[in-house]
């Protein structure tokens, strides 16, 4: 059976999460939960899938603050995997100060470390790790090759790619990224980003603006 893919758009700042889910197995990983964690909780209470991980793409407020909120709720919690880059970030609760936000709990400290290359497993599928710095230090995307599915959090966006303004930001590193780590992929791959509708590689290596 296919992996099977949710988003879920959330928080103040319109994050996209992501459940991916392996039906065969009822086995489930959260993707950047933002926020509203009741919802994506109910989610998985719908479709009787078990959370074994929380995937984060990076540290930023705007994708984790929902974990402590799922990690409450699920037994067990599951453990939450972030880039060891991007943990000077997650102290810094996400920068959320930045933003003139807060949030109430950041939660536990991430205790997965995801590595460049590493396979995750969500039942019987696999998808990789690609670090992707340049929107932060620490940012990576996870590439589901028998989905054909790139979820690319704040790296690339359909026709827009990440914000290199903020503490950690680095724009030639970011371009580099896109063109190393997703122009790489075939073309009818499927973008899923951390905002705003999703898109394909080919797409984005004809039309987006910024990597041309
Ligand atoms: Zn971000
Ligand atoms: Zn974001």
């Amino acid at each position: 059976m296919p992996l099977q893919i949710l988003s879920f758009t959330v928080g103040p700042v319109a994050t996209n999460a992501y459940l991916l889910a392996d039906p065969a197995s009822g086995e489930a990983v959260l993707i950047d939960p933002g926020a509203e964690a009741p919802r994506l909780v109910q989610a998985l209470r719908a479709h009787a899938w078990r959370l074994t991980t929380i995937w984060l793409t990076h540290a930023h407020f705007d994708h984790l603050g929902g974990v402590a909120g799922v990690l409450r709720a699920v037994q067990p919690p599951p453990p939450v995997g972030l880039h060891p880059h991007d943990c000077w970030l997650w102290q810094a609760k996400g920068g959320a100060d930045w933003f003139g936000l807060d949030i109430e709990d950041p939660g536990p400290a991430p205790d997965l470390g995801f590595y460049h290359g590493d396979t995750l497993q969500i039942g019987e599928h696999a998808c990789e790790v690609r670090h992707t710095p340049g929107h932060t230090p620490g940012h990576v995307v996870f590439y589901c090759p028998e989905a054909g599915a790139l979820f690319a959090g704040d790296l690339i966006f359909r026709g827009s790619v990440g914000r290199t303004d903020l503490p950690g930001g680095d724009h030639q590193a970011l371009l580099e990224s896109i063109h190393t780590q997703v122009l790489t992929l075939p073309d009818a791959t499927r973008i899923f980003p951390g905002h705003g509708p999703a898109t394909t590689v080919g797409a984005e290596r004809q039309g987006n603006p910024f990597l041309t």
